[in-house]
């Protein structure tokens, strides 16, 4: 059995490794591979992937949108995300389907956070954000909000995924922070490379969960200075971790092992390329 993860760059991708993992674990016979395409190849290479008898491939960057075109068949939630980070090939066809809104919500989950009844600030309003928002619709979430820099794509996710959402400028983002139980930077700022995202914690409730979709660094300061003032802080690597079970069902059909110590071997490879 062979499946893998299609993007352009690929080489930096976890995915290999977390996958391969849960294959030696589960003691299958099986291969997870990294291709790499061009958007103008990107067609091409899954089509001939597809000819070729794998199982299916995950889509990273810059690919998710494109996957759709490929698709004859598309879950609800790649069709509301608007994109899709797992192609399944079944009897014949192609399936889309969005696997990083339930990986959000369990990584939530897993911290001991229902999103049930909770109300959410989300920050950004790109890819990350519409999974985000779509998951915590889907669980139950009572309030959203989402801020962003660009308030014609946060008022896109409220028409399209969330049509309760509350739309929220930039400068505003603290705003809420005395009325909200969960904020999510949903944005690339923290990532590294980038500017860090800067929040005014003080505002906040005492009981406010901050979680993070960035993971690299693994402790951003959005994390950090959430810590410092005494809240409780998530990394994205369990939102990463979780998105890549079902996918890794979908592709050999077993569960991904309990116990496999995947957050261990990501912490170390992470700990490795800083
Ligand atoms: P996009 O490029 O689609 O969106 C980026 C977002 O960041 C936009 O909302 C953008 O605002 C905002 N932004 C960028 N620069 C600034 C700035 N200087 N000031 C304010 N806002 C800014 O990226 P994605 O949504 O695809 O990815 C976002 C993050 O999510 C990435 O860092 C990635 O690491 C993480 N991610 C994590 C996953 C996981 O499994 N843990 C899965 C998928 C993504 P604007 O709209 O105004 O441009």
């Amino acid at each position: 059995m062979t499946a893998g993860v299609i993007g352009q760059p690929i080489a930096h991708s976890l995915s290999p490794l977390m996958m391969s993992r849960w294959i030696d674990a589960a003691g299958l016979d099986a291969i997870y591979t990294p291709y790499v395409a061009t958007p103008h190849m990107f067609a091409p290479v899954v089509m001939a992937l597809y000819r070729a008898g794998l199982k299916g491939l995950n889509v990273t960057l810059p690919h998710k949108t494109e996957a759709l075109t490929l698709a004859n068949r598309i879950s609800d939630a790649a069709d509301k995300i608007g994109a899709a980070n797992l192609l399944t090939f079944v009897d014949g066809e192609i399936h889309a389907d969005n696997t990083d809104a339930v990986g959000f919500i369990s990584s939530l989950r897993i911290a001991g956070v229902d999103p049930k009844g909770k109300s959410v600030l989300v920050l950004g309003a790109g890819g990350a954000s519409r999974a985000v928002t779509y998951g915590l619709k889907d669980a139950g979430a009572r309030e959203l909000a989402i801020a962003n820099r660009s308030l014609g794509k946060a008022r896109e996710i409220a028409r399209e995924i969330a049509p309760d959402t509350e739309v929220v400028g930039w400068d505003n983002r603290n705003g809420l922070l005395d009325q909200v139980d969960i904020v999510v930077n949903a944005t690339s700022l923290g990532l590294k490379g980038q500017i860090p995202l800067e929040m005014e914690w003080g505002q906040a409730r005492d009981s406010l969960v901050a979680i993070d979709t960035v993971y690299t660094p693994l402790e951003t300061q959005f994390l950090a200075d959430a810590r410092n003032r005494d809240l409780t802080g998530i990394d994205g690597l369990g939102m990463l971790i979780e998105q890549g079970k079902p996918s890794f069902e979908a592709f050999f059909g077993v569960a991904a092992p309990q116990g496999a110590d995947i957050r261990s071997l990501l912490e170390t490879k992470l700990g490795e390329a800083k």
